[in-house]
């Protein structure tokens, strides 16, 4: 019996009433294959009656003061283009039968009138607004074009209409919105309760969840407002599910691999680093270190992200967590993203080591460093190989991954991240039999939603308090006439001892032009402007041993400024430079924008973040909405660019920029799928889903902890699906 069901869903689409054999070539040059692909073909959007007003009722809804948005429909009357300073202007006249409406346009005149024909009907919702002649108008309204028919139907029976995307494929076998409805329509009504449950009954009693066929029915045609957002519920709950189980068995698969380490306080070790460290440890960063001790000197093994704003003492957490291991007698290791991090850790590291050392009676603590290629005779590959060995503290980059580094006896790994490999690094390691404790930090904040997502298989720690000395950085936003007075205000600031970073964005992919940038910019400012101080240069094509010696020179006061066309590497202190000059900023990516600006105001003065761009988008003060529905691509690039430089003069708090940018950017390009391992999300908005994020994430991690194998009966629904669909994602866990 199941399989004869399964069949009918797995047959062409060609058999569904007005599609045929051509019509199906076109569906499935667009991924719709079968039957139940089409029924897995969700609308873009719906319009719902319940919103929808006659024009005389909308009408008289302004004029009382009603300031939301509508729907009207009508059909149109009238078409004009019209020229008004040089701009070409829209404008459409509809009517119902109450009265007529208008609707306008001042951007792409001419597309829309193509698409306003006369005598065809439009839903039209938009807020309206009366204008000096007393005409009642939309402005840019979201529209949708219905048949007659819909037009009656859409008014007396109260229907929710959905629309499709129709890609070209279909567009080119002449079909469009109603002929698309109606094909759904059919396969929807015919197949729908075909299809086989994908959730336990438990968890959708648990959680009042349609049932799956019942929300692909309200999905396309909901019988209610209700039942719609019940479907959608469904669809965003079950994403995350899965993927939360995914997470939940490799969370489990990590810690049945991982031979526990329990740690110990054994000496004066940590004692002692305390004291020389010289500043006291903020009440964040203490309260973090004791989640860490927690999981260190406990019997579990530790899986741990730390988060924390770019300058919030990180790494000294870190380094206290590799002094406990070290006091019990294990390897520490740290992974650095790049060899600048990785080489400047180890300088700042070794050096705290040697002030513990000269205090600390017992055993004295040994640190080395170790980059990708470094050795090249065997003699010198025996050295670094036994100096390893013998190291208590070990820094590199992910070359301690892949080199065949042995370690003594590995007993934690701090992964400073950058690129979101710690996921990867961590199964490489235990790919490699090595199952220490865990500690990745995150360079820049992540959104909480995120976090449950991407990590949510860790354990999570957040230092969410600045060290007490730090003034908040001054940021401000500056269009490029702007530029000679700020040159000035670099030049006097100099004269107090100020260094200044000065960062243009990468222009060409192209090295060598990038190389002619950065000079031509560097010899400019040094005749021109800047002439009276002392300049540096670091740039693309500099090896990072260059970079980094400009770095110290700059450190060692011999440059007042720093030009940069490469994004500076991050991690290098310089306390004095407290003014860092962003150029066409508008380029950079918000969190880019963020730990740049985290170069400065790392001491107690007062820091300046100077953001200069084009004038016009320094001009624009109005961008703090997230609402770009109807721009053009150019428009709506140069909007974002808005928002993000609005954001940074606006907070200077990582993890609200962080949300900002997710919004941004939505969770696609973030999730960087490929990275982590995981299916892309089709219908939860990590930006706005948080609640069904967390209850979902409880609902799966419950779910394997009683049941890790997924060996119980109700669970094997969940199993058949993690293995049909999963298969890709499953590499971490182990159920098979
Ligand atoms: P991040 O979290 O961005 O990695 P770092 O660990 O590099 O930040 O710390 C930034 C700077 O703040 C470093 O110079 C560090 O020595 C200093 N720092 C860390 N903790 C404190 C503290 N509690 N008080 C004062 N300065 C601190
Ligand atoms: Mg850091």
């Amino acid at each position: 019996m199941n399989s004869v069901k399964e069949n009918i869903l797995e047959s062409s689409v060609q058999y569904i009433k007005s599609v045929g054999p051509k019509r199906a070539e076109s569906f499935a040059k667009i991924g719709i294959k079968s039957i139940r692909d089409l029924l897995f073909y969700f609308p873009s959007r719906h319009l719902d009656r319940s919103t929808v007003l006659t024009a005389a009722k909308a009408y008289s809804y302004i004029l009382n003061g009603y300031e939301g948005e509508v729907t009207v429909i009508g059909k149109v009357v009238e078409r004009e283009k019209i020229n008004v300073r040089n701009k070409e202007i829209l404008k459409v006249q509809l009517k119902d039968n109450t009265g007529f409406f208008e609707c306008v346009w001042f951007q792409s005149a001419k597309y829309f009138y193509d698409v306003f024909k006369e005598g065809e009907f439009f839903a039209v919702s938009a807020k309206p607004v009366i204008d000096k002649y007393d005409r009642f108008q939309f402005v840019h309204p979201d529209f949708d074009r219905i048949t007659e028919e819909e037009s009656q139907s859409f008014l007396h029976t109260g229907k929710i209409i959905p629309f499709y995307r129709i890609p070209k494929e279909l567009k080119a076998r002449n079909i469009g919105d109603f002929s698309l409805r109606r094909i759904i329509a059919y396969a929807v009504e015919h197949y729908a309760d075909e299809i086989e449950e994908t959730l336990p009954e438990e968890i959708l009693h648990q959680h009042n969840l349609l049932r799956l066929n019942e929300a692909i029915k309200n999905f396309h045609f909901p019988q209610s407002q209700e039942l719609f957002s019940r479907a959608k519920y469904r669809f965003k709950f079950e994403e995350i599910f899965y993927l939360e189980l995914l997470l939940a068995l490799r969370k489990n698969k990590i810690q049945k691999k991982s031979k526990p380490i329990k740690f110990e306080i054994k000496t004066e070790l940590i004692k002692n680093f305390l004291n020389i460290l010289p500043f006291e440890l903020t009440d964040a960063q203490k309260k973090v270190l004791s989640e860490i001790k927690k999981d260190m000197l406990s019997d579990r093994p530790m899986n741990r992200l730390l988060q924390g704003d770019v300058g919030s003492g990180k790494t000294v957490v870190a380094l206290i967590a590799m002094l406990i291991a070290v006091d019990s007698g294990y390897q520490a290791a740290l992974m650095a993203p790049t060899e600048i991090l990785a080489d400047q850790h180890a300088k700042n590291i070794s050096s705290l080591m040697q002030k513990l050392n000269e205090v600390n009676k017992g055993k004295k603590v040994k640190v080395s460093l170790l980059l990708g290629g470094q050795t090249n005779s065997a003699k010198a590959k025996r050295e670094k190989e036994n100096e390893l060995l013998e190291a208590d503290i070990i820094i590199g980059t992910h070359a301690l991954i892949e080199e065949k580094v042995s370690f003594r006896n590995l007993g934690l790994v701090v992964i400073d991240e950058q690129h979101r490999f710690g996921v990867k690094q961590r199964a490489d390691l235990l790919g490699k039999g090595l199952a220490p404790d865990v500690l990745i930090m995150s360079a820049t904040p992540i959104p909480r939603t995120l976090t449950m997502t991407l990590y949510g298989d860790l354990d999570v720690s957040v230092i969410n308090e600045m060290p007490k000395n730090r003034k908040p950085i001054k940021t401000v936003l500056r269009g490029e006439k702007k530029l000679p007075e700020i040159y000035k205000f670099i030049i006097d600031k100099a004269n107090e001892g100020y260094q200044s970073f000065i960062v243009y964005p990468l222009i060409e992919e192209s090295e060598k032009l990038d190389l002619k940038a950065a000079t031509n910019y560097y010899e400019e400012l040094k005749n021109s402007y800047l002439k009276k101080l002392n300049l540096g240069l670091i740039h693309g094509r500099m090896n990072w041993r260059e970079k980094e010696e400009m770095m110290f020179r700059f450190l060692k006061k011999e440059f007042d400024v720093l030009v940069a066309t490469t994004v500076i590497e991050v991690g290098i202190d310089i306390p004095d430079a407290n003014i860092i000059l962003i150029n066409d900023a508008h380029r950079f990516g918000l969190s880019q924008l963020h730990q740049l600006r985290g170069r400065v105001g790392r001491s107690n003065k007062q820091a300046y973040c100077i953001l200069v761009t084009h004038d016009k988008i320094a001009a624009r003060q109005s961008a703090s909405e997230l609402n770009f529905e109807f721009l053009s691509p150019t428009q709506l690039e140069n909007y974002k660019s808005s928002v993000r430089l609005q954001s940074m003069v606006k907070y200077n708090d990582g993890f609200k920029i962080a949300e900002i940018d997710l919004k941004l950017r939505g969770p696609g390009d973030i999730f960087g799928t490929k990275q982590s391992g995981f299916p892309e999300l089709k219908f939860v908005n990590i930006a706005e889903d948080s609640e069904i994020i967390f209850e979902a994430k409880n609902s799966a991690f419950e779910l394997i902890s009683s049941d890790p194998t997924l060996s119980q009966k109700k669970n094997f629904l969940v199993r058949k699906k993690l293995l049909e669909q999963y298969k890709e994602n499953i590499i971490y866990a182990d159920i098979a």
